[in-house]
């Protein structure tokens, strides 16, 4: 069976009523009804934007732009892979699985898992992140419509999340700003690194945004805090063509491949961690050899050290930067690219 004859055979609203997505779905094409993913739109807008095309083979929401097909919708309902969405999709319409393409490894992925009441979160959210890490609600605002910050429940604890639309990585930490506690598995940890995530994908990479070609810069900074201050400085500096990404963590050795090929032609400047024991500029100095590799414009970086906050604490991070002593605050002019 051809994927366009198991499209025939399986129409979209049959498709969604076998998935179990809520309704009512019509069963015709431009009649509008509620999107499927209500948390991509502002203030998570629930008014009949959704509707079929191509004869029940095609949905397109003109709220938050998501469209595709049958397969598509697989994807983003079941997290499958594109193949084996196709395979999934042609037996529920009733065909032979198809086998697969080529006997060559493939990446072997684990899905990302999300809290299943993963959400964009309402302005007491926003202020509560924007409180905890000293920063512009603005700021924490623009990250939520640009789809890096969301909330949940994590381990039973009340979450804000860094996350992308590539759903590779997403990493948790606690409304209360306490550490998660230990398991049986897992050390006391201040961050939550979500199940399944791929640490090498720099977070922030793929936005919510129709036209992330339109970044000319990067800011690549370590860990989620840095991800929303780095938000906060674009939103203080005005600077919005550049994009921030996060590497979540100096552990990680390698950015995904697929990653670098973003870097390529544009300007980037990381913002590596000031630790004592030099291990943030070391990761910094390995993800710049590969961005470099990658053809990417020019590179530099941002040197937190002799900046002070204004407690009097050295500044390590973007995220202190936030906290900077007023005398230092000129330093701040040239943050961004
Ligand atoms: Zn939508």
């Amino acid at each position: 069976m051809t994927i366009t004859e198991a499209k025939a055979r399986l129409p979209l609203p049959e498709l969604a009523r076998r998935l179990g997505l809520p309704g009512p779905i019509p069963d015709r094409d431009g009649k509008a009804f509620t999107c499927w993913w209500p948390d991509r739109h502002n203030n998570g807008d629930r008014h009949p934007s959704m509707s079929f095309c191509y004869q029940l083979t095609g949905y397109k929401c003109h709220a938050c732009g998501m469209k595709g097909d049958g397969i598509t919708l697989l994807q983003h309902s079941l997290g499958l892979s594109q193949q084996e969405a196709t395979t999934r999709f042609v037996t529920m319409a009733g065909g032979q699985p198809l086998s697969p393409p080529d006997t060559a490894p493939r990446e072997k992925k684990k899905k990302l898992h999300l809290p299943t009441d993963l959400r964009r979160g309402n302005v007491d959210d926003w202020q509560a992140v924007a409180d905890i890490r000293h920063l512009d609600v603005i700021a924490v605002d623009l990250a939520v419509e640009m789809g890096v910050l969301r909330f949940g429940t994590v381990h039973g604890f009340p979450c804000w999340i860094v996350i992308d639309e590539s759903r590779r990585v997403a990493e948790a930490r606690r409304m209360d700003g306490q550490p998660f506690p230990q398991t049986d598995r897992l050390p006391q940890r201040k961050a939550h690194t979500l199940y399944g995530s791929d640490k090498s994908w720099p977070v922030g990479l793929r936005p919510l945004h129709t036209k992330p070609h339109l970044f000319k810069k990067i800011m690549l900074v370590e860990g989620g805090p840095d991800l929303l201050a780095a938000y906060h400085f674009l939103c203080v500096t005005q600077a919005m063509d550049a994009l921030p990404v996060a590497m979540l963590g100096r552990e990680c050795h390698h950015i995904h491949p697929e990653a670098l090929r973003f870097f390529s032609g544009r300007n980037v400047r990381i913002y590596p961690h000031a630790d004592t024991d030099g291990g943030g500029i070391e990761a910094a100095k390995r993800w710049a050899g590969e961005i470099e590799a990658a053809g990417a414009r020019s590179i530099t970086a941002f040197n937190f050290s002799g900046l002070t906050r204004e407690d009097g604490h050295p500044v390590t991070d973007l995220n202190d930067c936030t906290l900077i002593k007023n005398t230092h605050k000129n330093e701040m002019k040239n943050l961004v690219i």
